[in-house]
């Protein structure tokens, strides 16, 4: 099954000029047909690729490239071929990949906006994604007293952050007991310096 490659489609070209076929001698008998073509992904255009066009004549269907044309009728060729605009639907994957671009940089701007605030007004059972010693783990947020954070320190640590959703999912639950304090500004050190003695925030949820 072919799932990429390329389609053509004939442009409609609004203005159709007829020549007198110089092979056939027939009056009015040859028009420009252009051809667009587009990369798809299963059928979905996704973007432009070529543009090629031709004259052919309706009686003795002999066909034409623009180098074989006389030159007035080259010059009108390609005025003709100006004209005959590809649809937009051919730009559909540029688009979409453009939407999904500016979807992907808003997410991100959000997420750090919420995370100043987060830190800014610290809540109980806010998650601080870590990373300590190249292992990953979470910090729940259990108390704030005034610009103390106290966290309690997820159970288990992972050797990949993609594992953290799991500690997130399955071991939802599974706090150690056992308290850990940290001043604002040392949570601000661990957003920043990626050196930190006290690990790496990667990111903050809260639910
Ligand atoms: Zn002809």
């Amino acid at each position: 099954m072919i799932i990429f490659g390329t389609i053509a489609k004939i442009l409609n070209s609004k203005e159709m000029l007829s020549y007198d076929c110089e092979n056939c001698n027939s009056k009015g008998t040859v028009t420009f047909l252009f051809l667009a073509r587009y990369f798809h992904i299963f059928w979905i255009p996704i973007f432009p690729t070529s543009k090629k066009g031709i004259s052919q004549c309706s009686h003795c269907k002999q066909v034409l490239y623009a180098n074989e044309m006389s030159p007035k009728m080259k010059q009108d060729y390609f005025m003709a071929s100006a004209k005959a605009k590809r649809p937009i639907t051919h730009y559909f994957g540029l688009f979409f990949i453009g939407l999904l671009c500016c979807m992907i940089i808003f997410i991100v701007y959000q997420n750090s906006v919420n995370e100043t605030e987060y830190l800014a007004n610290p809540k109980v059972d806010d998650l601080y994604k870590i990373e300590k010693n190249d292992t990953y783990t979470l910090y729940k947020v259990y108390e704030v007293k005034g610009d103390t954070l106290i966290f309690k320190t997820h159970s288990m640590s992972t050797k990949k952050y993609s594992g953290l959703s799991d500690l997130l999912k399955k071991y939802k639950n599974d706090y150690a007991d056992a308290t850990i304090k940290f001043t604002k500004d040392q949570i601000k050190s661990m957003q920043h310096d990626t050196n930190s003695e006290f690990g790496k925030i990667y990111s903050i949820k809260r639910d």
